[in-house]
């Protein structure tokens, strides 16, 4: 599935749900949900995110990028005593070095709840309130869209190899596979023009 439409999928979730939650939402959680949206997909080098990151958008890149940051990370946080946490970000980043795309990690359950208590955690030090739960409904959400595509997820990877899909899929970069992505974002669209200045 294409990133924009990830993205605007988690832009009309933040939007539809709204005043609907007990929790107050803010601006801040529209940034961090569709990041979260995106985010998945930052093991492919040719993803929206990796488009701003890498020099180069080519498979070595990634990993010779990603593990640099890693090892960075954890050189630093060991040499200067850091948090757990920073030792938990750098090994994070050789995950992400290391999985092909929609192989692994970021594609799975263990993905998600290790990506979302890091961002829950960096939002309590920066005191960004339910930074958890934004996190986790984007994330979430693009699992479950990408489950509807043919080749489905790892979901629970690492401990089980099989992809997980929904009972209905459709193809990517096929024609109507695109013909419904691009449905998708135009509603979504549409709707956001509607409801947005009523929320901010
Ligand atoms: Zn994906």
């Amino acid at each position: 599935m294409k990133g924009k439409t990830h993205a605007g999928i988690g832009v009309l979730t933040f939007i539809a749900a709204y005043n609907k939650l007990p929790i107050k939402m803010e601006l801040s959680g529209l940034a961090i949900i569709t990041l979260a949206s995106l985010l998945p997909d930052v093991d492919h080098p040719k993803s929206i995110i990796n488009k701003y990151i890498l020099p180069f958008k080519n498979k070595m890149t990634k990993v010779v990028f990603y593990a640099c940051i890693g090892l960075t990370i954890l050189y630093y946080s060991f040499m200067c005593n850091g948090e757990d946490y920073l030792k938990a970000l750098g090994i994070l980043f050789i995950l992400i070095a290391i999985s092909s795309h929609r192989n692994g990690l970021t594609h799975s359950l263990t993905g998600m709840i290790i990506f979302s208590f890091l961002a829950g955690y960096i939002g309590n030090i920066y005191n960004i309130d339910n930074v958890i739960y934004y996190f986790m409904s984007g994330y979430g959400l693009h699992l479950l869209c990408d489950m509807g595509t043919n080749r489905g997820v790892p979901l629970f990877y690492p401990f089980k190899r099989k992809n997980v899909k929904l009972p209905f899929t459709y193809k990517t970069n096929s024609k109507t596979g695109n013909t419904l992505e691009d449905v998708i974002a135009i509603i979504g669209l549409i709707y956001a023009i509607y409801r947005l200045p009523k929320i901010f």
